[in-house]
């Protein structure tokens, strides 16, 4: 059984679904096809819940109708018979009276949670009216009836596991699923989700979840380039990458993969698959067990980041003063990207401002802190990176007129990062792709 998810632009238009439609009914191979929304409607959503959250029920009414009306629009491109254009519509106005509903109640989180899961449920029973209407055999599979998340919002593989694996008995006569990507019960059951671009890592538990033969993620690119796409102008696709490259460009920047989504494939040895909608035949991106080739891969930045510095002389030949440093982190359950130490001095980064101002205070007491906002993590990443010759000095060269702040070098075989201003991001990226990659 194989795994195949399609993201926002993919199902955005309806002759795209209509080409998702031919994609997954061209071979027999059982499958679960996992979408997200169609293309801005998260975005939407985001923006709808956070009208509610300041009280600005008029801005969250206009945002509503303006999307209805885009569905509205969408199904008539979608679906042709007035059967199944009956049936689209149905859906749409159960999910828009819901949304009118909730402009009449008091804004919580667990109503926020809901809202966002409105796109992925409309998108998969609409498609599935299309797939109905087309004659295509298959079944919707809610993805709230079996991923979930734990108390520490982490999901657990092996739950998830159980309950795929009986749904799936309990359907044995099919052999094409359709679920939502991003959504999930949390740990007290009510509806929430997998964090922003979070179907990846839906399509990815699954593959793990029924040790799916492969994970194919099919996006707008043709697999995982060297660089930003969106900040840099010459970029290649990358054939092959080794789960631990592919991990770490998630998850310092490279937007075509979640953060997190690499490692229930890898857990598993299913091979991700990184494929192009609007140009199927291109080869893409595998991702998997080997990485084949030494070298560096791609460069990857992620922005928001916070350094914090701590200088003390106290941490002069003292021991345990790292530890007392890393508890204030770990009881705001804040994660550290980078860190570099002197004998006086220590530098943290962090790509979350939530418990910044409690951090700051529990870390005082240890010494001067200071913070600076608005910096960017740029990771160089490849396979035993640190063995290739002449690599950190055609990285340095390259960004010789660029201040930077930290660098990471050596705690990983795949990684070497480097700290910089924000504002000179595309600076960076473009001298990288230059020097470092030759484009
Ligand atoms: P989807 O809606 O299919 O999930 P996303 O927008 O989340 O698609 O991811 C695809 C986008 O990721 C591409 O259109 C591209 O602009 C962006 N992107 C950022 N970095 C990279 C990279 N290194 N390689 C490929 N795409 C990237
Ligand atoms: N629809 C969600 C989002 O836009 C999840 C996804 O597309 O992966 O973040
Ligand atoms: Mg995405």
């Amino acid at each position: 059984m194989k795994v195949m998810k399609f993201g926002g632009t993919s199902v955005g238009k309806p002759e795209r679904m209509h080409q998702v439609a031919q994609l997954i009914t061209k071979d027999n191979e059982p499958k679960i096809v996992v979408l997200s929304a169609l293309s801005g409607t998260t975005n939407a959503l985001v923006t709808i819940s956070d009208s509610l959250a300041a009280h600005n029920r008029e801005a969250a009414k206009q945002k509503i109708d303006e999307l209805e009306a885009h569905y509205r629009n969408f199904i008539l491109d979608l679906v042709k018979t007035e059967e199944a254009r009956k049936k689209a519509n149905a859906v749409v106005t159960e999910h828009f009276e819901f949304l009118n509903i909730i402009l009449k109640i008091s804004f919580s989180e667990a109503l926020n949670k809901d809202i966002l899961a409105q796109g992925e449920l409309m998108s998969t029973k609409m498609f599935s009216v299309y797939l109905e209407e087309a004659g295509v055999n298959h079944k919707l599979l809610p993805a709230l009836d079996f991923m979930s998340i734990d108390v520490n919002e982490e999901p657990q593989l092996s739950v998830i596991s159980a309950k795929l694996t009986q749904l799936l008995k309990q359907n044995s006569s099919i052999n094409l699923f359709v679920t939502q990507g991003y959504i999930c019960r949390n740990s007290r059951g009510e509806v929430d989700n997998l964090k922003r671009g979070g179907s990846d890592y839906t399509a990815s538990l699954v593959a793990a979840a029924i040790n799916a033969t492969i994970c194919e993620i099919w996006t707008d690119i043709d697999g995982m380039h060297n660089n930003d796409p969106r900040v840099v102008d010459k970029t290649n696709a990358i054939e092959v990458l080794s789960f631990d490259e592919a991990a770490e460009l998630a998850y310092f920047g490279a937007k075509i993969l979640h953060p997190t989504c690499i490692w229930p494939a890898q857990q598993t040895k299913v091979p991700v698959k990184l494929l192009n909608t609007m140009q199927p035949e291109a080869k893409g991106t595998t991702i998997e067990e080997d990485a084949h080739s030494k070298g560096v891969k791609a460069v990857a930045a992620k922005d928001g980041i916070i350094a914090i510095n701590i200088k003390s002389s106290r941490m002069l030949l003292a021991y345990g003063f790292l530890r007392k440093v890393f508890e204030v982190f770990e009881k705001y359950r804040t994660p550290i990207d980078m860190i570099t130490t002197s004998e006086v001095a220590v530098s943290v980064t962090i790509d979350s401002n939530t418990h910044l101002d409690a951090i700051i205070k529990e870390l005082e007491p240890f010494g001067t802190v200071e913070a600076e906002t608005d910096q960017t993590i740029v990771s160089i990443v490849g396979n035993e990176i640190a063995e290739t010759q002449d690599v950190l000095k055609k990285l340095f060269d390259s960004i010789k007129d660029v201040p930077v702040r930290m660098v990471s070098y050596g705690g990983s075989r795949h990684n070497i990062s480097l700290l910089v201003d924000g504002k000179f991001k595309k600076d960076v990226l473009q001298a990288i792709n230059k020097g470092v990659f030759g484009l």
